[in-house]
């Protein structure tokens, strides 16, 4: 029988798409000057969180420096600043920071997880990585029994999950909503830096998004 922790096994040691399996390797050991100290992670991340959760993140790929260093998506850079702070105000998470695997951080009622595993180069996947890798997710969609919310952000995780649903039709706005029957669908811009500094996501459409969430799942 399928598990979240063999389906976690198989994850981590994937090499099905040999040039993000190489540049992960490259950047673990190459590294920057200022996480220096760090024994980087430098391979696919698993999605975490809690197993029976309403809420089901959806993200785009581990940062390079990020999740690809410290072993966890959205753990030690902006992006997961900006999720983590969003998850904590809005009762999913017990801190509002997320900068390492033991820092304490514990999801309530959501888990977190991306359509691709290995941090690609610029933060671009291209096709056949999202197809080889969208295969764990959507095994992870049949893992996750009891999600009724699930939020993508960027345009490509939206695209990604209306594929592997085979719905066609559904246009990516950032807040809409979209009643699926089983679930709810919403979708957001991806909280990334690009994002976030210039201004395309500001911080009260970002929380709204999670004030949307709330009134779905309470
Ligand atoms: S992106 Fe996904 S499918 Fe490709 S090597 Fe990494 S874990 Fe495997």
């Amino acid at each position: 029988m399928y598990t979240l922790d063999n389906l976690t096994a198989r994850i981590i040691t994937c090499k099905k798409c040999p040039r993000l399996a190489k540049y992960i390797r490259t950047i673990a050991k190459e590294k920057v000057r200022r996480y220096n100290d760090w024994k980087y992670w430098g391979r696919p991340l698993p999605g975490f969180g809690d197993p029976y959760a309403n809420l089901l993140v959806i993200g785009l790929a581990p940062a390079a420096h990020g999740g690809n260093r410290t072993g966890r998506m959205f753990t030690g850079d902006s992006s997961g600043d900006w999720l983590m702070r969003a998850l904590h105000e809005s009762g999913f998470a017990n801190q509002y920071t997320s900068e390492k695997k033991d820092d304490g951080l514990i999801l309530k009622n959501v888990y977190i997880t991306a359509i691709v595993r290995c941090a690609p180069p610029k933060n671009k996947p291209v096709t056949y990585e999202i197809e080889n890798c969208s295969r764990y997710l959507a095994e992870e969609l049949k893992l996750l029994k009891n999600v009724k919310v699930v939020l993508t952000l960027g345009t490509l995780a939206f695209n990604t999950y209306a594929s592997l649903r085979k719905i066609k039709g559904l246009k990516f706005i950032h807040a809409a909503s979209y009643d699926l029957t089983d679930i709810i669908l919403i979708a957001s811009y991806h909280p990334s830096r690009q994002n976030t500094q210039t201004g395309r996501l500001k911080w009260n459409e970002w929380i709204d998004v999670f004030r949307k969430i709330n009134d779905v799942i309470n």
